[in-house]
């Protein structure tokens, strides 16, 4: 079964698994842009600040953080609405003591290894993470905390 991204098809097809791993994802990824040349096109740690359009010559400005505008006629927008943490309105969270990982903002160098661990939520993040947390944090007591029974 083919496991790296040279061997995935155009369209995903020869995937290690529906649900293909992060890792396998990424390298798949990166295969595209190296095949078509889309580097040199792409412009990284970059934040776009606003985009403005221009009436008489009809593109848009698209103002850069650091750097200089650009002009377009289209712009696509890619930007998702779950790229930005946003902390759960829990009472007292800006008081607690311990380490807070948001898993859209997931800290790598943090070592849950024996570690008492709640795990807030129950939905689609929390069941990919649960199940293998203890693999990845051995000797970790985790609780997991949901809403509703
Ligand atoms: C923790 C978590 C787990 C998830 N698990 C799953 C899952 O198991 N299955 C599933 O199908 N989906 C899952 N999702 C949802 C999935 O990740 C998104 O639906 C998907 O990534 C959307 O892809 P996208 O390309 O639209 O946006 P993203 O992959 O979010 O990419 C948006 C990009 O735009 C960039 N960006 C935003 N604003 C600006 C700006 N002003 N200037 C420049 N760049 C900007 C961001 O930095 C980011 O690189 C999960 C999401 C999260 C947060």
């Amino acid at each position: 079964m083919p496991t790296s991204g040279e061997e995935v098809g155009e369209h995903g097809e020869g995937q290690s698994r529906f649900y293909a791993p992060g890792a396998e994802l990424k390298k798949y990824s990166e295969h595209i842009a190296q095949k078509y040349d889309l580097r040199r096109r792409m412009r990284f740690n970059s934040v776009v600040l606003g985009a403005r359009w221009d009436e008489d010559d009809e593109y848009w400005i698209v103002s850069i953080a650091d750097s200089e505008s650009i002009t377009a006629r289209y712009i696509l927008t890619a930007t998702d609405f779950l790229s930005q943490p946003r902390m759960p309105d829990i009472s007292g969270i800006e008081t607690f003591a311990g380490m807070i990982i948001h898993t859209t903002k997931w800290d790598y160098s943090y070592d849950l290894t024996n570690r008492q661990v709640a795990v807030i939520g129950t939905g689609a993040t929390a069941v990919q993470l649960i199940p293998r947390s203890h693999r990845n944090w051995p000797n970790s007591r985790s609780t997991i905390v949901r809403r509703s029974g």
